[in-house]
């Protein structure tokens, strides 16, 4: 079983912050039974699943990789766990990430950093590094991951996997520990697009729990994977090809257009005007919503407390500067910052408005295509410790992908080649709920 998988590669791999060993086994007894009884079994019965430890376990504990949560144990499940134990999947355990999701390497982790399977020496991407190396590694089937500004897709491509991230609402978010709510979805890792589209169908759909979860029903999205892609039109942004990207990743993602085109797809150069502005607009929303959506960590509703402080304000400032990690405090101080009186405007207001900009961009894009194209990552995995003191460098991993999110339209990653040894990602981006022709399209490519 998967397990055995684990107990030979977990030490060198290091995916998981929780292992939950004695409720898998039990489970998947349970899903035997059901087979020994001839009864009818989801897709998903007796399939290892592991879960960012950013989605809320009941009984198990859930940390966010954080020190602040390490003793939370959450009392409910976030709706996609719940409805994976209706599917009877069997839950492995919880994967690593980068410190509440901020990160593109899991070296922000308050625990432990990951490795990428490929070459243990390089980061697996972030933040969820360890869900993307789980099923890399072979220590999971599927994995789920959350994606606020690339956090499914750069770790897919770094991992030679497939991951998505969906439309904005597609799937719920109940359950899972808001970092920038707004852009902020949960998506399915697996190694094939088939499997991709057998977890998308069973985690979304509509949810009460969330009030910015779509109405209405969702198709079958296996009835997507067909070969036939000819006449669909898919455009290559300029801005996406351009300065900053690998030349050697530029060269993988050629030969996939001509591959794409060679299976009748009609490929083009457009444009993305905006891009420019996707990185400073994210950090300027996701850390100013970070910082609110952190402010329930006062050692008083959840998790770590400081028990030595001198009175109710010290203790909240202790609990708050040991609990947090660097990076956490960083996007505090950004996020505070930009919404703070007097600079709201300059900052965060404009961003707002900036965001529907670059929104409009896609809208123009998707009057002409059924697709957009371009690398997922600028570069393959690089190594462990190369971009941990440099922020902005890091922050750089996320061009391909951070415009998709504050969009709200769905980007898949695929594999697509490889640099000396290592995977390298092609991103295809959907127009709103195209995940349909996304998955069409990734099909037939892969
Ligand atoms: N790397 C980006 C960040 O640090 C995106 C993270 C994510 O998608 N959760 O914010």
């Amino acid at each position: 079983d998967v397990f055995q998988r684990i107990d030979r590669t977990e030490e060198r791999i290091k995916a998981f912050v929780t292992l939950t060993r004695e409720e898998a086994l039990a489970r998947a007894r349970e899903v035997d039974k059901k087979i020994a009884a001839g009864e009818e079994i989801h897709p998903l019965a007796g399939i290892p699943v592991a879960v960012k430890d950013n989605m809320c376990t009941r009984g198990v504990r859930t940390t966010c990789s954080s020190k602040i949560l390490s003793n939370f144990i959450p009392p409910y499940n976030a709706t996609v766990v719940e409805k994976l134990m209706q599917a009877d999947a069997v839950m492995v355990g919880k994967t690593n990430l980068d410190e509440f999701a901020m990160g593109s390497s899991t070296e922000n982790s308050g625990f432990f950093t990951t490795a990428n399977p490929w070459d243990t020496e390089r980061v697996p991407g972030g933040s969820s590094g360890g869900s993307a190396a789980a099923v890399a590694a072979g220590e999971a089937v599927l994995a789920l991951g959350s994606d606020t500004g690339g956090s499914i897709r750069q770790p897919a491509a770094l991992c030679g996997v497939v991951g998505l991230k969906p439309t904005y609402g597609a799937v719920s978010r109940y359950g899972l520990v808001a970092f920038a709510s707004s852009l902020d979805q949960i998506g399915p890792f697996t190694r094939d697009v088939e499997d991709c589209a057998r977890l998308f169908n069973a985690i979304c759909g509509h949810d009460p729990l969330d009030s910015t979860s779509a109405p209405g029903k969702q198709p079958d999205y296996t009835g997507f994977l067909t070969d036939d892609i000819k006449g669909l039109k898919i455009g290559v942004p300029a801005e996406y090809m351009g300065e900053g990207i690998d030349p050697a990743v530029k060269e993988v993602i050629g030969r996939a257009m001509k591959q794409l085109a060679a299976l009748g797809v009609e490929i083009e150069e457009t444009s993305l005007p905006h891009s420019r502005y996707a990185l400073p607009t994210y950090y300027l929303i996701a850390p100013a919503e970070a910082s609110s959506n952190l402010a329930r960590y006062d050692g008083v509703r959840y998790g770590y407390r400081a028990e030595d402080a001198a009175d109710v304000v010290d203790m909240f400032m202790k609990t708050r500067s040991r609990g947090f990690g660097t990076e956490v405090k960083r996007r505090i101080m950004l996020g505070t910052y930009a919404l703070s009186a007097g600079y709201y405007d300059a900052y965060y207001l404009k961003a707002l408005k900036v965001r529907t900009l670059i929104k409009q961009d896609f809208d123009r894009a998707f009057e002409r295509f059924d697709a957009l194209l371009s690398p997922t990552a600028p570069s393959p995995a690089f190594k462990r410790g190369e971009k941990t003191d440099d922020p902005l460098q890091m922050y750089m991993s996320d061009i391909c992908t951070l415009a998709v999110n504050l969009a709200g339209v769905p980007g898949i990653s695929l594999p697509a080649g490889f640099v000396d040894g290592l995977p390298v990602g092609m991103q295809l981006i959907g127009k709103p709920f195209g995940e349909g022709t996304l998955l069409r399209l990734a099909y037939a490519f892969e």
